[in-house]
Formats: C-alpha cells, structure tokens, sequence
C-alpha cells in the first residue's frame, strides 16, 4: 500500500528506488557490488566467517566444560547455545545469500541487510524473550564481520553515483533488474555522510536532522535528493520497499502505485532537462542587469570537491570545511604533512582561483568520532567549539596553521577563523598565526602570504562588528550559526526546525548590517551559509548589497541565473522596505 512520510527536503531533486535500511553503527561496512562470477566466492567469505565464530564458541564451550561445575557460568553457557543456535539458522544463511546472488551485494553489505530484515522480525514478537534475543543477533553479525575482516574480498571499486541506471520502463515493468538504491537510517553523522561521495546511493531518508545541521550540509553537496527529519522511517520502510525520494518537497513515497511512479519519473526527467538548461550558465560572467559583478564561490568539505567546484564555474572556494579531514580518525589527527598535502590538493585543483580555508570546527553536531556524539556536555553548540577548541589545543592549532601557511606557497590562499566572538580571542589568534610563522622561519621551510578572516556567526559578533574590521582583512558570515544563535534554535534539531526561520527580523538585521558595515570599511563580506545558495534569498541578498556568495557547487547555476535577472538599483529599496518590515517573509512574495 502507498503511504507517505513527510520531512526537510535538504536535497533537491527525484530519487527513485530500493530502501537499503542501514544502522549507522554498521555504516563502516564496505558497500559495494559483485559481478556475478564472484557470487560463490563472497558466499564462501561470509561462510568461513560464521564457522570461524562457530569454532570459536565450541573452544569456549570446551573451556567452559573443563571448569568445575560451581565455576560454570550458567547463563554463559546457555548464552553460547543461543549464539550457535541463531548462526546456525537457515533464515540468516538463505536470506545472505539471497543479497549476494540476487542483488549482488558484497559479502558484508549482505550480511547487515539480513540483519536488518530478522531483527525486525524479532522486533514485532509477543514474547520478550524472544524480542531481547536481536541483540544477540547483532552480536554475531558484529562477530561474524569481524571474522571476515581476515578473508579478504575480491578488490572491486565502489560503483559511482546513482548506483546501476534503470529507466523508469524498467522500474514499471521489471522488478528484477538492478535499481538505484536509497539509503535509510534512524541518523548519520556527517562523516558517515562524507563516505557516500563514493558512494552507490542515488537518495537518502533520515528520521532525524535540521535543514542546516551538517549532515544535510554533506548531503546537498552531494547533489542526490534527500529527505531529512522524516520521523520513523526507519522503522515504516522496509529493506528493498520501492521509495521514491523527493527532495524539492521533503516527501518519501513509499511502495509506490505505478501511476504515481509514473508521475515521479516524469518530475525526475523534467529536472534533468532544467539542469541540462542551467548547465549553459556555465562561463556567463555572474553580472546583475545593472552592471554589479557578483562572485559567486564555492563550498567544499574535501580537497578532491575542487574539481566540482571548477566543473560548476565557480570563481574560487569560499569556504573549504577542513573540520572534515579530522573526523572519524579513532583519535589519531592529521599531522602537519598529511593536513599540507591535502591543502595544497585543494588549492592545485582550483587552477589558481582563491581557496578560503577555514580553521578547523570541531564540536555541537560535527564530532571527532561518532563514539564522542552521545557523551559529554550539555549544550554542545555553546561549548569547546571551532576556535574554542582550537585556542585549547594549541599544539594541534600550530600544526594546522604551519601546514596551510606552507600550502599558500602553491596558490591564493584565505584563512578564515570560525566562531569567534571576544576581542581577547581574536588577539590569542592572531598571536598563534604569527607564532606558526616563526616556527617554519627557524625551520627554514617557505610558506605563502595569507588574507585572514573572520566568520560572522554568533549575533555577538555581529553586534561588535568594529573590533573585527580592524583586525581582518575580510569577514564570511556564517549564516547558519548566525540563525541558531539568534533564534536559540539548535540547527540540527527538526522537532524546533519549524522555527529555524532565515527571514526572521532579527536574523535579516544582522546580516544586512555586518554586509553595510563591511562596505563602508571597504572589506569584503561574504555569505557563506545555507542563505547563500537558496535562489529564493538571492536577490533579498543582492538588495542588502552582498556581492560574494559561497554555497555547494551544485546550487552555484541556479543562482548564477537569479543573479543575471537582477536589478540592484530596484532591489536596494525593496531590501530596505523587507528589513522595517515586521514579517518579511510575506513582503519578499511580492514582485520587485
Ligand atoms: C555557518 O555556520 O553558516 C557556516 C557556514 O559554517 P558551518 O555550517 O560549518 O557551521
Ligand atoms: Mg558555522
């Protein structure tokens, strides 16, 4: 039966295909497809995997039998009959293989889809026995995953973007063929998302999330629909249900009529087509109907995302998230070396345009490790965030400051500090960058000029805008925190997503005024936001005079094209009319 589920589109666009439901915790699983000659050998692997934990717990059952009755653990030993019992199981084998041979999925991907299909059934059991009796189950999936680490795969590379195409005739009439796949989990953490640049999902549905919180930010730079914040889907979908992801609508259909997936297939080719438009775009100068040139730059979580941003005409990365070669590293940071290659890949790959690198934000919903989301403090977003953290760690601060100092020798370099706030900070900052000069002088190693600036995020800041104007050379307003902090609205919470609101007065002020004060200082202010790459803002953002504009390259086109339809000379007093307005949001409707 059709139904669907309502959420936050974070990703534009139509995707329609199989549900694959994943338990983040199982996301570090390779995923990956086989062809069909290595069916038998990935059905071995799995295989010598669970008899290598079968003959495990025989040894302990022989351990345990050689201890004194009074020494034998009774529920040990009942516990080892329960593990044998349910890796002996038909459903677990039969249902493996069938991931395998029908849908070729590799080994561990098999594995952890089997999983997920037998803990739901254990989940719907009268008896609570029984129902406790998954986490026994994910026990010996983890045992057995953990076994197959030792047998090697066959080395095949991850399939690109979108998984295996089949046209929307094959969906109606072939339920066999290989189809796109969608991702569905209760949450991922934005390295889990990090790994899907990789990866074979064509969309993705998350039961939790805001439409700013940084695994959406990861999605849209991934340019597949998603749907965020659409809640319980990841117990109302099944593995392999039809899901048809809407990301313009924030809307997953689920178990689609084939009159409905008609309609979807003809949406999905419509905003093929309209892309194909905007591709056009491409080398036209980013020039307002008046004359205004307006620089439209880039966002990018990875060094390799240069290519993206070059591909979508951007005029440089506004934004370069370095907080993402940190992440997911069991503790174990990038040194000065690995941080400077990967610096200077990013800067080689933009072909001499600006590359701004901002400085590492760690904290709120951007963890180290996944490990390090649950414990800990209060209100993460207020804590050891971004600088905080980097002004506590100073060590790690020099490291990374050395290593893109020496990579501004290969091309034009920014460095933008996040989530500043205090003059003192500001100060302790600015010491350490001439303090990371030193240290590679008396090294002997050569570095390159740098422009440093500052993130607007925090309304403080905002307020006290003289202090930083006369320390940097240019300021990026982070509009995302700008709207969390003033709103007192956690960004990646979607039970408050409702009242996440850009267009608030209070929000529209901040911006409007950190964009005129920085004008009048003759300093470059930039958004670099959400806000920047949302076409519906585009011309309330050119009315209040910005003219530097960094978002995902995929958003880059659209709003080249607002850009090219706009008058500043009219949209100056509209903006001014917007921001004395006490509901802009109904104003900016209106046609300028
Ligand atoms: C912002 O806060 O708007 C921003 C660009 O930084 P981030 O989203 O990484 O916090
Ligand atoms: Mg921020």
């Amino acid at each position: 039966m059709t139904f669907a589920i309502h959420g936050l589109p974070v990703a534009r666009g139509i995707a329609i295909g199989r549900a694959v439901l994943v338990a983040s915790s199982r996301l570090d699983v390779a995923h990956y497809f086989i062809e069909p000659t290595q069916v038998a050998a990935e059905i071995n692997r799995v295989r010598d995997g669970r008899d290598a934990v079968i003959a495990e717990i025989h040894r302990l059952q022989t351990s345990i039998g050689q201890m004194g009755p009074k020494d034998t653990p009774h529920e040990l030993a009942a516990l080892l009959e329960v593990h044998l019992m349910l890796l002996q199981d038909e459903q677990l084998t039969q249902g493996v293989k069938h991931w395998i041979k029908d849908r070729l999925y590799n080994a561990e991907w098999a594995l952890t889809s089997q999983l997920e299909v037998v803990g739901r059934q254990f989940d719907e059991m009268e008896d609570e026995y029984l129902r406790e009796r998954k986490s026994d189950l994910e026990q010996i999936t983890e045992r057995i995953l953990r076994a197959m680490r030792g047998i090697s795969s066959p080395l095949i590379q991850p399939l690109g973007r979108g998984g295996r195409k089949a046209s929307q005739q094959d969906l109606l009439l072939d339920d066999t063929v290989d189809v796109p796949l969608i991702l569905v989990a209760h949450d991922l953490s934005p390295a889990d998302m990090l790994q899907f640049k990789q990866s074979i999902f064509a969309g993705f549905i998350t039961d939790v999330g805001g439409k700013t919180s940084h695994t959406a930010i990861v999605a849209r730079s991934l340019d597949i629909p998603a749907v965020v914040g659409a809640r319980l889907s990841s117990q109302l979908i099944r593995q392999d249900d039809w899901v048809i992801v809407d990301g313009d609508a924030g809307v997953a259909v689920i178990d689609p009529s084939p009159i409905i997936l008609a309609e979807y297939g003809f949406k999905q080719r419509q905003g093929e087509l309209a892309r194909g438009r905007l591709a056009r775009l491409r080398h036209t100068p980013a020039v307002t109907l008046d004359g205004q040139k307006v620089e439209l730059l880039a966002n990018i979580e990875m060094p390799d995302d240069a290519a993206a941003a070059v591909q979508a005409g951007a005029m440089g990365v506004g934004l370069f998230r370095s907080e993402f070669l940190f992440m997911g590293r069991h503790g174990k940071l990038p040194n000065e070396e690995e941080q400077y290659q990967a610096y200077r890949r990013a800067i080689e790959g933009m072909q001499g345009l600006p590359v701004t690198i901002r400085t590492v934000d760690i904290g709120a919903d951007k963890p180290l490790d996944d490990t390090a989301r649950d414990i800990g403090h209060l209100n993460p977003a207020l804590g050891l965030r971004a600088i905080r953290w980097s002004l506590s760690e100073p060590a790690m601060f020099l490291t990374q400051l050395r290593a893109i100092l020496r990579a501004a020798v290969h091309g034009p370099v920014h460095l933008l500090i996040p989530m500043l706030v205090h003059a003192s900070e500001i100060r302790q900052t600015m010491s350490l960058i001439d303090h990371a000069r030193v240290q590679l002088d008396n090294r002997g190693v050569s570095y390159g000029h740098v422009k440093i600036g500052a993130m607007i995020e925090i309304p403080a800041a905002a307020l006290t805008l003289k202090v930083f104007l006369k320390y940097f050379d240019f300021l990026s307003i982070g509009t995302n925190d700008l709207i969390q902090y003033t709103l007192a609205i956690d960004r990646a919470d979607e039970s408050v997503a409702h009242l996440y609101d850009p267009l608030h007065p209070a929000v529209l002020r901040l911006v409007a005024s950190t964009i005129e004060e920085g004008r009048l200082q003759g300093k470059t202010v930039s958004v670099c936001g959400e806000m920047a790459g949302d076409i519906s803002l585009t011309k309330l953002l050119l009315g209040f005079g910005l003219r530097s504009f960094s978002m995902h390259p995929a958003q880059i086109l659209a709003v080249k094209q607002e850009v090219l339809r706009a008058d500043t000379s009219k949209l100056t007093p509209w903006a001014q009319a917007i921001l004395a307005d006490d509901e802009p949001a109904r104003r900016l409707n209106q046609r300028v």
